[in-house]
């Protein structure tokens, strides 16, 4: 775990001023860069120490086998995980003839600060040789938003006290060691050498590398150039090898005089592409990024993220702490997704290789939602991507002997890689959760093109996969033998979450496929809508309460007495055979259904669902948090969803799941956004009505402020402890309402209308032990 006390806090950034190796995994994964196509971790520039090394390119990876002791039909036969690519970060230093690494000698100073917004991470170190000899370091690195094959970083050494010798080696390593993985079924396999030598070769001080991968048959290449100074002589030359590029730079410095390398590093990878057209692409990549230069490259990274935070900045007043995670959180969403590129953007992002590198609906559900508001263009592509598989998924639904399109649950190119079907396969929930990103992309944007080509598509064979899932009885369209997005339930029936989602999915396509020219019927639009209609939302009359699925709530209650905190996560102490018949939820999913299906609940029936949930759910999942603070706000228990908003914020920056060395939680950081905006700015979309707002301040709190694009309008929501003031900043007059009550808001008229005091209600418990994590 990390002590945030690790961390400075700061409004725009993350600075750490001493090392603490110890925690190189985890700091490495904070201060990873990435702009959803390249990832570079924040390993050290000379590599070692390391935890993880990590560079990691969106799309990229390698197959392998998933074994199974008892194979059974439409078991997926072949695993995907992401691979450590050529690692283009590594400047090692050798001073006089000991090499800079912070194990040995004196680090007398080390600072590292990743600024929110440059984008730039930089350390600074002054290290003494156990000769005693020292030098001061600067390196700056970014990973650039606005080119996007390109990383690059700027590598300053001088000596400190007397004159030395430095000797710069800048390497390209491929296959670089790995180190062990854990047992933790939520990391990744770590695949060792996963790269073919291809061609390698330099020219003049240009270093370029081909590699391939064996299985999947990607192609990748890697190139390098530097632009080097110093106001001495100095000796350079390149060389090269199968897995290693390297320029040498060798200066005698004296102290006041500094070598200055600026190093640009370019990544492509192809499956279709030859050797030569993919080092030309690179190639050509990293002679533009040399004419920009290093400040341009800068200039362009800032400029980038001025756009970004001028419409997805959000102010919290009176907690500095969150304040910082609030958007640390939102600076790794807008890196995880910013230039995927009809790319997937993975539960990690790019900052780690936990979870295989998959995708799975943390994507759609938790990330793309923040998007939506705020960078719609990257949703789109996130949904372009989706729309790219829709044959893999349309095929994975023929071998389950099902209609439409089955989306995998887990995955990097498409084909469905869980192995363990019931919370694999089982989750159909996930074809839901696209069709409700795509709902929610296209009232947002009007984005017409998108509705009359790929929206529709996905629409419509996720309309089709319910159709032959569920079947019509006389109580109504039930889907049976699902899991929901609990995993410590699966294969149940009528899971509420599930149908709901389906029935929304079914009505917007129906909506969207009328009066088209498509394939799609009449009659089939008639029987989408029927089975919408009709679906089945199990009821508990007895205890007034939803169950998640049918007969939920007539399971045996989980023994939380029992529990330590050791036994948390369950899943690495318990069965899942056990799990399963018992009543205990990993995470939000009656809850979640509330949030996003909130129309189908009275009051009366979220606030009594919320507390018999509360009492249930166990928060093994990083994706529940930021739920439960949505809902805890909505039904009026603030003071919890503040906790709950600390809990997702602080996920990673505290490490509560002792996993952030594996990558960073983005569905949780991107849940920190929907808390706020959705808790605290009660923001609702409902489409073909007026954006809603239902704002209230938890205690402590003095002020939020956020913005959200919506239909190209840009609105600013500002809310304090009495009051909220909604403002246009950009576009034409627009409806919303304010707890209920619809006005128009236009541009020069901002209108403040009073929050509502509410009544006092009991506050719901959680299991023993499981109470939000307090600061
Ligand atoms: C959660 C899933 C989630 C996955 C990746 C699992 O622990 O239960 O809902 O999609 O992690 O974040």
């Amino acid at each position: 775990m990390i002590r945030h006390a690790a961390f400075d806090v700061l409004p725009w950034g993350l600075r750490e001023t001493s090392l603490d190796v110890d925690l190189l995994a985890q700091t490495e994964s904070v201060f990873a860069l990435a702009n959803g196509h390249i990832g570079w971790r924040g390993n050290l520039d000379e590599g070692e120490p390391h935890g993880l090394p990590g560079s990691y390119l969106n799309g990229v990876y390698e197959t392998r086998p998933l074994p199974y002791a008892e194979a059974g039909y439409g078991y997926p036969e072949s695993g995907q995980s992401m691979i450590n690519v050529t690692d283009g970060k590594l400047i090692r230093v050798l001073v006089d003839d000991e090499p800079f690494d912070v194990r040995y000698g004196e680090l007398r100073a080390h600072q590292r600060e990743l600024d929110f917004r440059t984008g730039i991470l930089t350390r600074t170190a002054e290290w003494a040789a156990p000769t005693g000899r020292a030098i001061r370091i600067r390196s700056q690195r970014l990973v650039s938003f606005s080119q996007r094959a390109i990383a690059a970083v700027c590598y300053d050494v001088e000596p400190v006290g007397g004159p030395i010798r430095v000797v710069v080696q800048s390497e390209l390593v491929a296959n670089q060691p790995m180190p062990q993985t854990s047992k933790d079924p939520r990391g990744g396999a770590g695949l060792d050498q996963p790269l073919v030598p291809d061609r390698s070769a330099v020219s003049g001080n240009r270093v370029n590398m081909v590699h391939y991968t064996k299985g999947s048959g990607l192609r990748v290449s890697v190139a390098m150039e530097h632009d080097i100074s110093a106001p001495v002589e100095l000796d350079i030359n390149s060389e090269y090898g199968e897995n290693l590029g390297r320029t040498t730079v060798c200066a005698v410095l004296r102290p006041g005089e500094r070598l200055r390398l600026v190093k640009y590093v370019a990544y492509g990878w192809s499956e279709r592409r030859s050797t030569p057209g993919l080092r030309a692409q690179v190639d050509a990549a990293l002679v533009a990024a040399r004419q920009t230069g290093w400040d341009g490259l800068c200039a362009e990274q800032a400029e980038f993220l001025k756009e970004f935070w001028d419409r997805a900045d959000v102010e919290l007043d009176g907690d500095p702490q969150v304040q910082q995670a609030v958007r640390f959180g939102l600076f790794h969403v807008l890196q995880a997704g910013a230039r995927a590129e009809r790319r997937a953007i993975p539960a990690k992002g790019l900052t780690g290789s936990g979870y295989d590198g998959h995708s799975f609906w943390d994507s759609e559900i938790f990330a793309l939602p923040v998007f939506t508001y705020t960078l719609p263009d990257a949703a789109r592509n996130a949904l372009l991507w989706r729309y790219d598989i829709l044959p893999q998924a349309q095929d994975r639904a023929k071998e389950l002997g099902l209609n439409g399109a089955a989306f995998p649950w887990r995955t990097i190119s498409g084909a469905e890689c869980s192995a363990y079907w019931p919370a694999g396969t089982g989750a159909f929930h996930i074809n839901a959760d696209i069709a409700d990103a795509v709902i929610r992309y296209l009232d947002a944007t009007d984005d017409e093109d998108f509705a009359q080509g790929p929206g529709r598509d996905l629409l419509i064979h996720t309309a089709r996969l319910w159709m032959s899932l569920g079947h019509d009885t006389d109580e109504g369209f039930r889907i049976d033998g699902v899991t929901g997005p609990d995993e410590y339930s699966a294969i149940a029936d009528n899971n509420v979450y599930t149908n709901l989602m389906a029935k929304r999915n079914l009505l917007a396509a129906a909506e969207k496929a009328t009066g088209t020219d498509t394939d799609v019927t009449a009659e089939e639009i008639a029987s989408w809508r029927r089975a919408a209609e009709r679906i089945v939302i199990p009821y508990d009359e007895r205890r007034r309460v939803h169950p998640q699925s049918e007969g939920f709530t007539d399971h045996q209650l989980w023994d939380f007495a029992a529990m330590t905190q050791d036994d948390y996560p369950l899943l690495l102490r318990y069965p899942y055979f056990d799990l399963y018949r018992k009543q205990v939820v990993k995470q939000a999913d009656l809850v979640l259904a509330m949030y996003l299906a909130g129309d189908e609940f009275t009051d009366e029936q979220k606030a009594r669902n919320f507390a018999y949930y509360e009492a249930l759910t166990v928060r093994d999942s990083s994706l529940s948090a930021c739920v439960q603070a949505v809902l805890a706000a909505e039904v009026g228990h603030a003071d919890l969803a503040r906790a709950y908003l600390d809990e997702a914020a602080l996920m990673d920056l505290d490490d509560l799941e002792h996993n952030t060395r594996d990558g960073l939680h983005i569905a949780s950081l991107a849940g920190a956004w929907l808390a706020l905006v959705a808790g605290f700015g009660g923001m609702r979309h409902r489409p073909g009505d007026p954006l809603a707002f239902a704002p209230i301040l938890p205690p402590g709190m003095t002020r939020l402020a956020f913005r959200v694009f919506f239909k190209g309008r840009l609105l600013n929501v500002e809310i304090t402890a009495d009051s909220a003031t909604y403002t246009l900043l950009e576009g034409k007059p627009i409806e919303l309402t304010h707890h209920g009550e619809t006005r128009t808001l236009d541009t020069g008229q901002p209108i403040s209308a009073p929050i509502p005091t509410r009544p006092k209600i009991p506050a719901p418990t959680q299991p023993p032990g499981r109470e939000p994590h307090q600061r």
